[in-house]
């Protein structure tokens, strides 16, 4: 196995010049961050797990923030730029999409680019309803979606200490960081 493998500049031409050959380091970190406004008459979706509130959040998906930080943390990661480029938000196909499936997408596009998911850690920022009692679920279902154990997937919940748009309950915010590692050579 040579994980440890990255030949980051390579000399190779025959003339003697250098050749610069593309970096492919053992090792990358990806960091997403995400922001729905919280609205009546939707169902709240949170790391794939529907969540009983008074209210849920809005946007072109299900508005699941915390896949969506944690999909462009894994596009980050990859360098394979951001969630917006892979399912643009003015396609129809992705109409109250089901935002597992974009994530089961993007990690798929992620092995596909040379990299394993090595572990996520996320925080998800709402000031209500509590997610204690939500998230074994939520960690079992992010684990199943991205096809890793329930130990490499780790979730946080914080209240905004009621200030700003979290704090007062208009908005939620997920923030999320993953490591990948290179495939080995040839796998
Ligand atoms: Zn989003």
């Amino acid at each position: 196995m040579t994980t440890h493998t990255t030949d980051v500049f390579s000399a190779s031409t025959t003339d003697g010049k250098q050749a610069v050959q593309p970096m492919r380091p053992a090792f990358r970190v990806g960091e997403g961050w995400d922001c729905h406004a919280l609205v009546p008459g939707r169902v709240l979706m949170l790391g794939g797990v529907p969540i009983a509130h008074t209210h849920g959040l809005l946007g072109h998906s299900d508005a699941d923030v915390l896949l969506h930080a944690v999909t462009d943390a894994l596009l980050g990661g990859a360098g394979l730029g951001d969630i917006g480029r892979h399912f643009p938000d003015t396609d129809p196909r992705f109409k109250g999409a089901d935002s597992g499936v974009l994530l089961q997408e993007a990690i798929s596009r992620v092995r596909a680019s040379g990299y394993d998911l090595l572990n996520v850690d996320c925080t998800v920022v709402a000031q209500a309803p509590k997610l204690a009692g939500y998230m074994a679920s939520m960690v079992q279902r992010m684990a199943d979606l991205m096809g890793v154990h329930p130990n490499c997937v780790n979730v946080k919940a914080k209240t905004a200490e009621r200030l700003g748009p979290v704090g007062q309950g208009l908005s939620m915010e997920a923030r999320a960081v993953v490591l990948l590692s290179a495939h080995a050579e040839g796998a």
